[in-house]
Protein backbone atom coordinates (compact mmCIF):
# COMPACT_ATOMS: atom_id res chain seq x y z
CA UNK A 1 0.00 0.00 0.00
CA UNK A 2 1.61 3.30 -0.78
CA UNK A 3 0.92 6.42 1.08
CA UNK A 4 0.25 9.29 -1.05
CA UNK A 5 2.13 11.85 0.60
CA UNK A 6 1.86 15.56 -1.04
CA UNK A 7 4.78 16.82 0.64
CA UNK A 8 7.18 16.12 -2.01
CA UNK A 9 4.58 16.72 -4.46
CA UNK A 10 4.20 20.33 -3.06
CA UNK A 11 8.23 20.84 -3.37
CA UNK A 12 8.12 20.25 -6.87
CA UNK A 13 5.05 22.72 -7.99
CA UNK A 14 6.52 25.52 -5.34
CA UNK A 15 9.89 25.43 -7.05
CA UNK A 16 8.48 25.40 -10.37
CA UNK A 17 6.26 28.58 -9.32
CA UNK A 18 9.47 30.41 -7.73
CA UNK A 19 11.01 29.53 -11.05
CA UNK A 20 8.26 31.10 -13.01
CA UNK A 21 7.54 33.92 -11.05
CA UNK A 22 11.32 34.68 -11.14
CA UNK A 23 11.25 34.37 -14.99
CA UNK A 24 7.98 36.80 -15.10
CA UNK A 25 9.53 39.62 -13.10
CA UNK A 26 12.83 39.81 -15.21
CA UNK A 27 10.69 40.05 -17.88
CA UNK A 28 8.13 42.20 -16.97
CA UNK A 29 10.15 44.23 -14.06
CA UNK A 30 7.33 42.82 -11.17
CA UNK A 31 6.87 40.14 -9.53
CA UNK A 32 2.88 37.90 -10.15
CA UNK A 33 0.84 39.27 -7.10
CA UNK A 34 -2.23 37.54 -5.22
CA UNK A 35 -4.50 39.50 -3.81
CA UNK A 36 -6.80 37.85 -1.10
CA UNK A 37 -10.04 39.39 -0.10
CA UNK A 38 -11.11 38.67 3.35
CA UNK A 39 -14.50 39.49 4.98
CA UNK A 40 -15.10 39.25 8.68
CA UNK A 41 -13.20 37.55 11.30
CA UNK A 42 -13.35 33.52 10.99
CA UNK A 43 -10.50 32.11 12.52
CA UNK A 44 -10.48 29.49 9.93
CA UNK A 45 -10.31 31.90 7.28
CA UNK A 46 -7.89 34.51 9.05
CA UNK A 47 -5.14 31.75 9.33
CA UNK A 48 -5.55 30.25 5.76
CA UNK A 49 -5.49 33.91 4.28
CA UNK A 50 -2.10 34.25 6.58
CA UNK A 51 -1.09 30.68 5.01
CA UNK A 52 -1.83 31.89 1.37
CA UNK A 53 -0.29 35.07 2.03
CA UNK A 54 2.84 33.77 3.66
CA UNK A 55 3.14 30.78 0.48
CA UNK A 56 3.10 33.52 -2.03
CA UNK A 57 6.01 35.50 -0.50
CA UNK A 58 7.94 32.12 -0.25
CA UNK A 59 7.80 31.43 -4.19
CA UNK A 60 8.94 34.93 -4.70
CA UNK A 61 5.30 36.43 -5.38
CA UNK A 62 3.44 40.03 -4.42
CA UNK A 63 0.97 39.55 -1.82
CA UNK A 64 -1.77 41.61 -0.17
CA UNK A 65 -4.75 40.80 2.11
CA UNK A 66 -7.72 43.08 1.80
CA UNK A 67 -9.46 42.91 4.81
CA UNK A 68 -13.15 44.31 5.52
CA UNK A 69 -15.35 43.91 8.86
CA UNK A 70 -17.91 41.22 8.80
CA UNK A 71 -20.58 44.42 8.69
CA UNK A 72 -19.00 45.53 5.28
CA UNK A 73 -22.01 45.59 2.82
CA UNK A 74 -21.68 43.37 -0.80
CA UNK A 75 -21.61 47.08 -2.68
CA UNK A 76 -18.32 47.96 -0.50
CA UNK A 77 -16.51 44.66 -1.10
CA UNK A 78 -17.56 44.34 -4.98
CA UNK A 79 -16.34 48.02 -5.31
CA UNK A 80 -12.86 46.95 -3.83
CA UNK A 81 -13.17 43.77 -6.50
CA UNK A 82 -13.75 46.08 -9.23
CA UNK A 83 -10.91 48.10 -8.64
CA UNK A 84 -8.67 44.91 -8.52
CA UNK A 85 -9.77 44.01 -11.51
CA UNK A 86 -8.62 47.19 -13.20
CA UNK A 87 -5.17 46.99 -11.20
CA UNK A 88 -2.84 45.44 -13.96
CA UNK A 89 -0.25 44.79 -11.00
CA UNK A 90 -2.80 42.49 -9.40
CA UNK A 91 -2.85 38.93 -11.68
CA UNK A 92 -5.17 37.30 -9.55
CA UNK A 93 -7.62 37.62 -6.75
CA UNK A 94 -9.27 35.49 -4.24
CA UNK A 95 -12.39 35.86 -2.49
CA UNK A 96 -11.63 33.33 1.16
CA UNK A 97 -14.96 31.93 1.69
CA UNK A 98 -17.06 31.58 3.96
CA UNK A 99 -19.04 34.83 3.44
CA UNK A 100 -21.25 36.73 5.40
CA UNK A 101 -24.93 35.68 4.93
CA UNK A 102 -25.39 38.66 3.50
CA UNK A 103 -23.43 38.43 0.53
CA UNK A 104 -24.99 35.70 -2.30
CA UNK A 105 -22.62 33.65 -3.59
CA UNK A 106 -24.90 32.98 -7.09
CA UNK A 107 -23.54 36.91 -7.63
CA UNK A 108 -20.54 36.66 -5.79
CA UNK A 109 -18.82 34.03 -8.01
CA UNK A 110 -19.19 36.68 -10.55
CA UNK A 111 -17.27 39.59 -9.38
CA UNK A 112 -13.81 38.79 -9.96
CA UNK A 113 -12.76 38.65 -13.56
CA UNK A 114 -12.70 35.01 -15.16
CA UNK A 115 -8.60 36.12 -16.34
CA UNK A 116 -7.99 36.87 -12.32
CA UNK A 117 -9.95 33.56 -10.87
CA UNK A 118 -7.50 32.20 -9.39
CA UNK A 119 -9.77 29.71 -7.61
CA UNK A 120 -11.96 29.18 -10.87
CA UNK A 121 -15.03 29.71 -9.56
CA UNK A 122 -16.27 32.19 -12.42
CA UNK A 123 -18.43 30.30 -14.18
CA UNK A 124 -16.82 31.34 -17.82
CA UNK A 125 -13.83 29.10 -16.15
CA UNK A 126 -16.12 25.88 -15.00
CA UNK A 127 -17.67 26.09 -18.47
CA UNK A 128 -14.24 26.05 -19.76
CA UNK A 129 -13.20 23.17 -17.56
CA UNK A 130 -16.19 21.22 -18.52
CA UNK A 131 -15.66 21.89 -21.78
CA UNK A 132 -11.85 20.93 -21.15
CA UNK A 133 -10.27 24.36 -22.93
CA UNK A 134 -7.50 26.14 -21.50
CA UNK A 135 -8.99 28.06 -18.43
CA UNK A 136 -7.72 28.12 -14.29
CA UNK A 137 -8.45 24.43 -12.45
CA UNK A 138 -10.33 24.45 -9.24
CA UNK A 139 -7.51 24.33 -6.77
CA UNK A 140 -8.43 21.19 -4.68
CA UNK A 141 -9.31 18.89 -7.47
CA UNK A 142 -6.43 20.17 -9.98
CA UNK A 143 -3.86 19.55 -6.70
CA UNK A 144 -5.46 15.88 -6.36
CA UNK A 145 -4.77 15.72 -10.28
CA UNK A 146 -1.49 16.59 -9.79
CA UNK A 147 -0.70 14.03 -6.67
CA UNK A 148 -1.94 11.49 -8.40
CA UNK A 149 0.08 11.89 -11.15
CA UNK A 150 3.57 11.83 -8.74
CA UNK A 151 2.26 9.23 -7.77
CA UNK A 152 2.16 7.86 -11.18
CA UNK A 153 -1.21 6.89 -10.96
CA UNK A 154 -3.53 7.18 -14.41
CA UNK A 155 -7.14 7.40 -13.98
CA UNK A 156 -7.38 6.56 -17.63
CA UNK A 157 -9.49 3.40 -18.25
CA UNK A 158 -10.31 3.54 -14.71
CA UNK A 159 -13.85 3.59 -13.06
CA UNK A 160 -13.98 6.60 -10.67
CA UNK A 161 -16.45 7.26 -8.42
CA UNK A 162 -16.58 10.70 -6.69
CA UNK A 163 -18.50 10.84 -3.81
CA UNK A 164 -19.94 14.72 -3.27
CA UNK A 165 -21.14 17.08 -5.90
CA UNK A 166 -19.90 20.48 -4.19
CA UNK A 167 -19.02 23.08 -6.94
CA UNK A 168 -15.95 23.74 -5.58
CA UNK A 169 -14.97 19.85 -5.19
CA UNK A 170 -16.90 16.97 -6.66
CA UNK A 171 -18.10 18.29 -9.79
CA UNK A 172 -14.70 20.04 -10.73
CA UNK A 173 -13.12 16.65 -9.55
CA UNK A 174 -15.26 14.85 -11.99
CA UNK A 175 -14.72 17.10 -14.81
CA UNK A 176 -10.75 16.72 -14.39
CA UNK A 177 -11.28 12.82 -13.83
CA UNK A 178 -13.64 12.34 -16.78
CA UNK A 179 -11.15 14.82 -19.25
CA UNK A 180 -8.15 12.12 -17.90
CA UNK A 181 -10.34 9.46 -19.31
CA UNK A 182 -11.69 7.95 -16.24
CA UNK A 183 -15.20 6.54 -16.42
CA UNK A 184 -16.60 8.85 -13.71
CA UNK A 185 -19.57 7.97 -11.26
CA UNK A 186 -20.75 10.97 -8.94
CA UNK A 187 -22.78 10.22 -6.01
CA UNK A 188 -24.12 12.24 -3.50
CA UNK A 189 -27.16 12.50 -0.61
CA UNK A 190 -29.28 11.27 -2.77
CA UNK A 191 -27.30 8.22 -4.10
CA UNK A 192 -29.13 4.42 -3.43
CA UNK A 193 -26.80 1.95 -1.74
CA UNK A 194 -23.92 4.41 -1.85
CA UNK A 195 -21.10 1.79 -0.46
CA UNK A 196 -22.27 -0.81 -3.67
CA UNK A 197 -21.85 2.54 -6.30
CA UNK A 198 -18.39 3.17 -4.34
CA UNK A 199 -17.51 0.05 -4.38
CA UNK A 200 -17.07 -0.52 -8.29
CA UNK A 201 -14.57 2.07 -8.16
CA UNK A 202 -10.42 1.77 -8.87
CA UNK A 203 -10.26 5.40 -7.84
CA UNK A 204 -12.51 6.64 -4.80
CA UNK A 205 -12.61 10.38 -3.78
CA UNK A 206 -14.24 10.95 -0.61
CA UNK A 207 -15.37 14.68 -0.77
CA UNK A 208 -18.05 14.78 1.52
CA UNK A 209 -17.32 16.51 4.95
CA UNK A 210 -18.33 14.20 6.81
CA UNK A 211 -15.68 13.00 9.03
CA UNK A 212 -14.29 9.28 8.83
CA UNK A 213 -17.76 8.22 6.57
CA UNK A 214 -16.28 5.82 4.27
CA UNK A 215 -14.66 2.51 5.87
CA UNK A 216 -13.52 -0.16 4.09
CA UNK A 217 -17.39 -1.62 2.87
CA UNK A 218 -17.02 1.17 0.63
CA UNK A 219 -13.99 0.41 -0.95
CA UNK A 220 -13.26 -2.30 -4.06
CA UNK A 221 -9.67 -4.46 -2.63
CA UNK A 222 -6.68 -2.72 -4.33
CA UNK A 223 -8.59 0.71 -4.93
CA UNK A 224 -6.75 4.35 -5.02
CA UNK A 225 -8.68 6.28 -2.29
CA UNK A 226 -8.53 9.91 -2.18
CA UNK A 227 -9.29 11.70 0.83
CA UNK A 228 -10.39 15.62 0.24
CA UNK A 229 -11.93 15.75 3.37
CA UNK A 230 -10.78 18.13 6.10
CA UNK A 231 -13.03 17.55 9.63
CA UNK A 232 -12.19 18.18 13.30
CA UNK A 233 -13.29 15.71 15.97
CA UNK A 234 -14.64 16.86 19.41
CA UNK A 235 -10.77 16.45 20.66
CA UNK A 236 -9.82 19.02 18.32
CA UNK A 237 -7.81 16.58 15.83
CA UNK A 238 -8.10 16.45 12.36
CA UNK A 239 -9.37 14.01 10.02
CA UNK A 240 -10.73 13.18 6.84
CA UNK A 241 -13.63 11.80 5.24
CA UNK A 242 -12.22 8.42 5.35
CA UNK A 243 -11.36 5.84 8.12
CA UNK A 244 -8.04 5.46 7.15
CA UNK A 245 -6.90 2.44 9.50
CA UNK A 246 -10.02 0.19 8.21
CA UNK A 247 -9.55 1.45 4.90
CA UNK A 248 -5.56 1.19 4.38
CA UNK A 249 -5.76 -2.05 4.68
CA UNK A 250 -7.93 -2.65 1.38
CA UNK A 251 -6.24 -0.04 -0.63
CA UNK A 252 -3.92 0.22 -2.89
CA UNK A 253 -3.08 4.29 -2.40
CA UNK A 254 -4.28 6.09 0.01
CA UNK A 255 -3.82 9.69 1.03
CA UNK A 256 -3.51 10.54 4.62
CA UNK A 257 -5.44 13.70 6.50
CA UNK A 258 -3.62 16.02 7.38
CA UNK A 259 -0.46 15.58 4.95
CA UNK A 260 -2.49 14.42 2.04
CA UNK A 261 -4.54 16.31 -0.66
CA UNK A 262 -4.91 19.20 1.66
CA UNK A 263 -1.46 21.32 1.25
CA UNK A 264 -2.05 21.09 -2.30
CA UNK A 265 -4.59 23.24 -2.62
CA UNK A 266 -2.43 26.19 -1.98
CA UNK A 267 0.19 24.79 -3.92
CA UNK A 268 -2.32 24.78 -6.89
CA UNK A 269 -3.52 28.32 -6.09
CA UNK A 270 0.08 29.55 -6.62
CA UNK A 271 0.48 27.50 -9.97
CA UNK A 272 -2.82 29.23 -11.03
CA UNK A 273 -1.50 33.16 -10.18
CA UNK A 274 2.11 32.55 -11.95
CA UNK A 275 -0.18 31.66 -14.79
CA UNK A 276 -2.51 34.46 -14.45
CA UNK A 277 0.16 36.76 -14.83
CA UNK A 278 1.86 34.87 -17.90
CA UNK A 279 -1.48 34.85 -19.65
CA UNK A 280 -1.81 38.53 -18.73
CA UNK A 281 2.08 39.48 -19.24
P1 LIG B 1 -20.01 20.37 0.79
O1 LIG B 1 -20.22 21.57 -0.05
O2 LIG B 1 -20.65 20.27 2.12
O3 LIG B 1 -20.50 19.11 -0.09
C1 LIG B 1 -20.58 17.84 0.47
C2 LIG B 1 -21.09 16.88 -0.57
O4 LIG B 1 -21.17 15.61 0.06
C3 LIG B 1 -22.49 17.23 -1.09
O5 LIG B 1 -22.51 17.09 -2.49
C4 LIG B 1 -23.40 16.21 -0.42
O6 LIG B 1 -24.45 15.74 -1.23
C5 LIG B 1 -22.45 15.05 -0.19
N1 LIG B 1 -22.89 14.27 0.96
C6 LIG B 1 -23.18 14.71 2.21
N2 LIG B 1 -23.60 13.70 2.98
C7 LIG B 1 -23.59 12.60 2.19
C8 LIG B 1 -23.93 11.25 2.42
N3 LIG B 1 -24.38 10.82 3.62
N4 LIG B 1 -23.79 10.39 1.40
C9 LIG B 1 -23.36 10.80 0.19
N5 LIG B 1 -23.01 12.08 -0.08
C10 LIG B 1 -23.13 12.96 0.91
O7 LIG B 1 -18.47 20.08 1.02
P2 LIG B 1 -17.18 20.44 0.10
O8 LIG B 1 -16.93 21.89 0.13
O9 LIG B 1 -17.27 19.74 -1.20
O10 LIG B 1 -16.05 19.76 0.98
C11 LIG B 1 -16.00 18.38 1.20
C12 LIG B 1 -14.89 18.06 2.17
O11 LIG B 1 -13.65 18.48 1.62
C13 LIG B 1 -15.01 18.81 3.50
O12 LIG B 1 -14.52 17.99 4.54
C14 LIG B 1 -14.09 20.00 3.33
O13 LIG B 1 -13.57 20.48 4.55
C15 LIG B 1 -13.01 19.40 2.48
N6 LIG B 1 -12.28 20.37 1.66
C16 LIG B 1 -10.94 20.30 1.67
C17 LIG B 1 -10.21 21.17 0.89
C18 LIG B 1 -8.72 21.09 0.88
O14 LIG B 1 -8.05 22.06 0.77
N7 LIG B 1 -8.15 19.91 0.97
C19 LIG B 1 -10.84 22.14 0.13
C20 LIG B 1 -12.24 22.17 0.11
C21 LIG B 1 -12.95 21.27 0.88
P3 LIG B 1 -25.70 16.66 -1.69
O15 LIG B 1 -25.18 17.54 -2.77
O16 LIG B 1 -26.71 15.68 -2.17
O17 LIG B 1 -26.11 17.43 -0.47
Amino acid sequence: MIQLLSKPVVEKVHQNVRERSLAFKKKSGRAPKLVVVLVGENPASVIYTTRKGEAALAVGMEHESVVFPGSATPTQVKAAIDRLNADPGVDGILIQRPLPSSFREEEVLFWVAPEKDVDAFHPVNMGKLVLGLPCFQPCTPAGVMVLMNHYQLSPAGKVACVIGRSSIVGKPMSALLLQANATVIQAHSKTPDLAAMARQADILVAAVGKAQFIDASFVKEGAIVIDVGINRTASGKVVGDVLYDDVAKKASAITPVPGGVGPMTIALLLQNTVWAAEQRG
